[in-house]
């Protein structure tokens, strides 16, 4: 029997998936996954070598020459772009405007699925995205959407995002939120939705305990 546990996390853009992912997986001691860092980190690389969006065969060329790396470092999310760290550059606007385009991108996320799934193929995992629960493991022992007011996610990122970017405005960030939400559930390929076995977490009211 197999009694490996896999907790899917999914739901819109920073509702807190990846504080609680982290949280989790600190107290039960298992491996966390940032998957968005993946789709992230695919679309660094885009940018960087102009990958034309509309071009499979550049984009199926590009994905054979991405190799991406998780160092876990005190549940953080620490990861390489071919032996690159990219962490910081990931989070950055140029990443968060394109990735979701890049994410809607079949092959991409063909890719990015199988790679996904072999990591949570022995061990017990806390993944957090958008379609964990839906395509990347729909037998996840336990799954979780997460949602919050638009407002309080903007608020909530903004936070984070300024001190390190001082020109960035809570207006960028909450359009950034909204613009992506949209690309993400209205995209053909696994569009962002609740799986209809997730216990959905409405974090708006909550603090991180
Ligand atoms: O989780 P994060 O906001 O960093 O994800 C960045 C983007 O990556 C999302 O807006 C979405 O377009 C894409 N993504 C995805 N599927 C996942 C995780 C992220 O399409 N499982």
């Amino acid at each position: 029997m197999n009694d490996q546990i896999i907790v899917a996390i999914d739901g819109y853009s920073s509702c807190g998936k990846s504080t609680l992912a982290k949280a989790l997986a600190k107290k039960l001691h298992f491996i966390y996954v940032d998957s968005g860092a993946m789709y992230r980190a695919v679309a660094l690389y885009f940018l960087r070598n102009n990958i034309d969006l509309q071009n499979h065969e550049q984009i199926a060329d590009a994905l054979k020459n991405i190799h991406l790396n998780f160092h876990s470092r005190d549940y953080e999310t620490h990861i390489t772009l071919n032996n690159e760290e990219v962490s910081n550059e990931i989070r950055q606007m140029p990443v968060s405007e394109s990735v979701s385009s890049v994410s809607a991108i079949k092959e991409v996320r063909k890719e990015m699925v199988k790679q996904q799934q072999r990591m949570g193929r022995s061990k017990n995992i806390v993944m957090d995205g958008r379609d964990i629960g839906t395509a990347v493991f729909p037998n996840a022992t336990v799954k979780i959407f997460m949602t919050a007011d638009p407002k309080i996610r903007a608020e909530r990122r903004f936070k984070e995002l300024h001190p390190k970017n001082p020109d960035i405005t809570l207006e960028d960030v909450f359009e950034n939120l909204a613009h992506r939400d949209y690309q993400d559930t209205t995209r053909s390929e696994s569009p962002l939705r609740r799986a209809e076995d997730a216990i959905i977490l409405d974090n708006t009211d909550l603090n991180q305990d």
